[in-house]
């Protein structure tokens, strides 16, 4: 069922966006050849803890840490470790919190020092594809015109669009229907209205389109790089807002 948010529910969840947007940005300034995921994953899990947050990660499904850190041809979940970053990598962090009840989920890949072209254009490309979803959520349109903006946007620059993944609504839940894929057919599946939060989140892959699942981590088959944007994003009266960003 789509849980519907009131103004003031989705007031609340502006506070916790706001909050994962800037801890997003202090793990920025922290990304570069030399320091280990696991560092970053305990600058997350402090910056979340001393904003009177909850890291909503942490311990979900059992998973190992405050944020996912997932180099190059990990699409997404990778577990922080005690690997360090090299120059030339990409980085997807994705990181989420709870305050006062509400959450907020929200992912970026960050550049590790100097990254070649090609690279960089896949993680422009992500990013990009997630706003031509925005686009599409407005009041009286359906899912699928979001679904189908991001995939159009990727596959027509060559790019495979990973089907295994997908976005999600939110509120107090992390995960909450309806499910929100990076694929589908423009004009179909639920019908969009003010109220609706969801996290919208394009993974997308240089090569293959198709990814290898081990339980938790999530790789593309042909171990190309990928990328993964994402925010959490409400429906209002005013249109949407990106309440992560
Ligand atoms: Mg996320
Ligand atoms: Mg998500």
């Amino acid at each position: 069922m789509i849980y519907i948010k009131s103004p003031t529910e989705i007031d609340c969840m502006r506070r916790s966006g706001e909050i994962l947007r800037d801890c997003l940005l202090f793990l920025e300034e922290r990304v570069k050849p030399g320091v280990s995921t696991k560092r970053l994953d305990e600058f997350a899990h402090d910056y979340i803890v001393r904003h009177g947050c909850k890291p909503s990660f942490l311990g979900y499904g059992g998973f190992p840490g405050s944020i996912c850190a997932s180099v190059d041809e990990v699409v997404v979940h990778g577990f922080p470790s005690e690997k360090r970053l090299e120059e030339g990598q990409i980085i997807g962090v994705d990181c989420g919190l709870i305050f006062k009840g509400w959450q907020a989920d929200a992912a970026r890949t960050f550049l590790v020092g100097e990254v070649g072209e090609e690279k960089k254009l896949l993680v422009d490309t992500t990013r990009e594809s997630f706003f031509k979803g925005v686009e599409q959520f407005k009041a009286g349109n359906r899912l699928g015109d979001i679904s189908n903006a991001i995939q159009r946007h990727c596959e027509q620059r060559g790019y495979g669009v990973v089907r295994s993944m997908v976005g999600h609504g939110i509120g107090r839940e992390m995960h909450e229907d309806p499910p929100v894929p990076n694929f589908g057919k423009a004009g179909h599946g639920p019908k969009l209205q003010v109220g609706m939060v969801l996290a919208i989140e394009p993974m997308i892959n240089m090569g293959t389109w198709q990814t290898l699942e081990d339980g938790w981590k999530c790789v593309t088959l042909d171990g190309k790089p990928s990328a993964h944007y994402e925010n959490t994003v409400a429906l209002t009266e005013n249109g949407a807002e990106i309440l992560t960003l």
